[in-house]
């Protein structure tokens, strides 16, 4: 986490980060790991563009329901997305959500993503 300020330049979305998703393999349902994709994630900030690629898994509560994904990056760093209960109430681990209170690339990204396959609404 770092001290930059927030303030840079009269945007008028400066609480949303900007970014685009694409699978790179859409997600398919194999017998030994489940439901996974992987996904490519770009976001454009201040500092640049920044493109990461994510192993997505869904997550399931004690009662076998959807709870959540979790996002995995090649260095093994992961990210688990929260659904609480809906896309609105979503809670991600990252620095960008738990500090900063926004929709961070995570949930934004596979949000855009799941929808483009008919996984979410
Ligand atoms: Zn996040």
């Amino acid at each position: 986490m770092n001290g930059l300020s927030h303030n840079h330049g009269p945007q008028v979305n400066d609480n949303v980060v900007h970014g685009k998703a694409r699978w790179i393999m859409k997600p398919v349902t194999l017998p030994e790991s489940g439901w996974q994709g992987l996904l490519s994630i770009t976001s454009y900030t201040h500092r640049g563009e920044n493109t990461k690629t994510y192993l997505v898994e869904k997550l399931f509560d004690d009662k076998g329901r959807l709870a959540g994904y979790r996002l995995t990056q090649d260095n093994g760093e992961n990210y688990d997305i929260d659904l609480e209960f809906n896309w609105q109430g979503a809670t991600c681990e990252c620095a960008d959500h738990v500090y900063r209170q926004r929709s961070c690339r995570h949930i934004r990204g596979l949000w855009a993503a799941l929808r483009a396959i008919g996984e979410a609404t």
